[in-house]
């Protein structure tokens, strides 16, 4: 493949562009694109950008709308071929599971991700979906792609939802009164866009 001598900066910084308009929408901030290598004869090309996304999953209330599932589809109409072979997706978060089984489906060459995700990454961190001898396409992971500033836009995700959910829970504390003190269940609740540890926030006292 000639993305060996690719500069995979210069596409994961549009990759990265996508992540902070999800930030903005206050969804978790992960992006892809998808860059085509190779023509149908399997000839190196010059690269061809022919899909980027944002993680929508608030705004469409799809649990499948990752910004890798978007691209995908994207790309597959753009080419009018569900085959996306000889492309490259770049994501700034490994894919999840589902994106890494989706990735594999559209035979898509390489992934260059930037952060990695130790619960739950499809492409060798939880789980090894990408290049994986036991399936019938294998696609190469590459790791660690500006992984800070893609580390940097979830933790600033994280943070905001820290902020409001304490906002919350005070709102919560001031309008239930009394009974915030006497029923164990008031001043708990589920903030639904925040994921990971900090789902269920316990308010003291
Ligand atoms: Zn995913």
């Amino acid at each position: 493949m000639p993305t060996d001598f690719w500069d995979h900066e210069f596409f994961m910084k549009m990759a990265i562009r996508q992540a902070r308009l999800a930030l903005a929408d206050g969804e978790v901030p992960a992006g892809a694109v998808i860059v085509r290598a190779t023509d149908a004869a399997g000839r190196a090309i010059r690269p061809i950008l022919i899909a980027q996304a944002r993680n929508q999953v608030e705004r469409l209330k799809d649990p499948t709308a990752h910004a890798e599932m978007i691209a995908i589809t994207q790309a597959s109409g753009a080419g009018g071929d569900w085959r996306l072979a000889g492309t490259v997706l770049y994501a700034t978060k490994e894919p999840c599971p589902m994106c890494a089984g989706a990735i594999m489906l559209a035979r898509i060459h390489t992934v260059v991700f930037g952060a990695a995700d130790p619960q739950r990454g499809g492409a060798g961190s939880a789980f090894n979906i990408l290049d994986n001898p036991a399936l019938n396409h294998r696609c190469r992971p590459i790791g660690g792609v500006m992984e800070e500033e893609c580390q940097a836009l979830l933790r600033e995700f994280f943070a905001s939802c820290r902020t409001r959910g304490i906002r919350i829970l005070r709102q919560s504390a001031q309008d239930s009164g009394e009974r915030s003190r006497t029923n164990s269940t008031a001043g708990r609740m589920s903030i639904r866009t925040c994921n990971g540890p900090i789902r269920m926030l316990r308010l003291k006292g």
